[in-house]
């Protein structure tokens, strides 16, 4: 006799307004035989800034293929992971860091450096460090950010020599940021020829010093995330099922695949990269509302398997938090970068770890969409779990293509916990 079970899934009521996403991230994602890949920069819409990060990241990008690329690797292929943060103050200033990363079995030590922007949206001007405080002023920020280098970076080897760079020489201080309570300032371990010390960041409270440019206090509004409310989802679990996933978003593409999903009355699981999540917070929300499921897919995408236990928590547990803070959602999977799974994975989470059973390998540039297509009709079989990437235009055309394809042949699309779920009422 057919069963027809219904399944409770989360529905998020929202109460929040809408807001216009004209910003983007720019994600580059690879793997490849020797070399692993994760760049994120954000696309601001202002043309000088995009120009810059473009081309500073694709110069470290070029310049890591080329020592990297026709190198091999016995065991681990080397990884370059840029990441990125931006703060907006006071509506104006926009401060951006890049934090680049480079791993590899030929390195000593991982490679660690940040860069860092400084941008006057009114002035339409990058700003130095000479643009926010005067030269007696510097003299003051060096004194008092000597103290702290000495008090802070205790174990670093020629911490003499790091404190000589900061003096009152204004070329010194190419890397800052700041916001509206402290000026930070940033050192490169390679400014000095040591290998053991950190970026170096030193804060300098802004009411200490007597800025050139106009600020005022802003204030930061918590936003208010609404509970969430059960809906019931009906599938048949004598008939088959397949969980399509996509990995490594949200993206540009993702409103479309969500949208299509919904009319076809599937669902997907999206493992989400958290810092994407912010911005594509409204995207994630409406997923969550059609019945989709989100899972972890680390911050960064560092490769997880790779990571100290300290550094790989902090990868699961913040991508965790800015979900739940966001969309009120708490993901229950996790999908580790690249598909490295490990023990160390496993253990010190409480998520479930997925893979896949299909990849068709979708972020490959020269694959079309057609070998993608052809690829997963000829492998798939009930129950199977399918990696794709909402990151890629030509997945929205897979997605059109093989969704009602497949739902003819009788399938169920359907998330991956309850995937789980149809597996264990089929062992029953
Ligand atoms: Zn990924």
């Amino acid at each position: 006799m057919r069963k027809i079970i219904p399944l409770m899934i989360i529905l998020l009521l929202f109460g929040c307004e809408k807001k216009e996403n004209t910003e983007e991230v720019k994600s580059i994602i690879e793997h490849n035989q020797n070399t692993i890949i994760s760049i994120h920069y954000p696309i601001t819409q202002i043309k000088s800034i995009d120009r810059v990060l473009e081309k500073d990241t694709f110069k470290i990008l070029q310049e890591f293929k080329n020592t990297y690329d026709s190198f091999y690797t016995l065991n681990q292929p080397a990884e370059l992971n840029i990441d990125y943060t931006k703060k907006e103050i006071n509506n104006r200033y926009l401060n951006l860091t890049l934090s680049i990363f480079i791993d590899s079995p030929t390195l000593a030590h991982p490679e660690n450096y940040l860069k860092t922007y400084v941008y006057d949206k009114k002035e339409q001007k990058f700003l130095t460090m000479e643009d926010l405080i005067t030269k007696e002023n510097l003299k003051i920020l060096a004194s008092k950010l000597q103290i702290q280098l000495l008090n802070q970076y205790k174990d670093c080897l020629f911490l003499e020599e790091m404190k000589t760079k900061i003096n009152d020489d204004f070329q010194n201080y190419t890397l800052f940021t700041f916001d509206d309570t402290y000026l930070t300032i940033y050192k490169n371990p390679y400014e000095v020829a040591s290998g053991n010390c950190k970026i170096i960041t030193l804060s300098i409270p802004i009411s200490e010093l007597e800025l050139k440019i106009p600020l005022t206090k802003e204030t930061f509004i918590e936003k208010n995330v609404s509970t969430p409310a059960p809906q019931t989802k009906v599938i048949d679990p004598t008939k088959p099922v397949l969980a399509l996933t996509f990995d490594d978003g949200p993206s540009i593409y993702t409103k479309e695949i969500i949208d299509f999903l919904k009319s076809q009355n599937a669902n997907a699981t999206f493992f989400v990269i958290g810092n994407k999540v912010e911005l594509y917070q409204e995207i994630i929300k409406e997923s969550i509302q059609n019945g989709n499921e989100i899972g972890n897919h680390s911050y960064n995408h560092k490769n997880l398997a790779k990571l100290s236990l300290e550094e790989l928590k902090d990868q699961i547990d913040k991508t965790q938090e800015i979900i739940k803070k966001t969309t009120g959602y708490t993901p229950r999977l996790l999908r580790p970068t690249y598909g490295e799974k490990n023990q160390k994975i496993i253990q010190h989470t409480n998520l479930k770890v997925v893979l896949w059973d299909i990849d068709p390998k979708d972020w490959g540039q020269k694959k079309t969409k057609e070998e993608i297509v052809k690829h997963i009709l000829s492998k798939v079989t009930n129950k199977d779990i399918i990696l794709l990437h909402d990151t890629k235009k030509k997945t929205v055309e897979v997605v059109k293509l093989i969704v009602p394809k497949l739902i003819e042949q009788g399938y169920q699309f359907i998330t991956v916990s309850e995937l789980e779920e149809v597996k264990l009422l089929n062992q029953q």
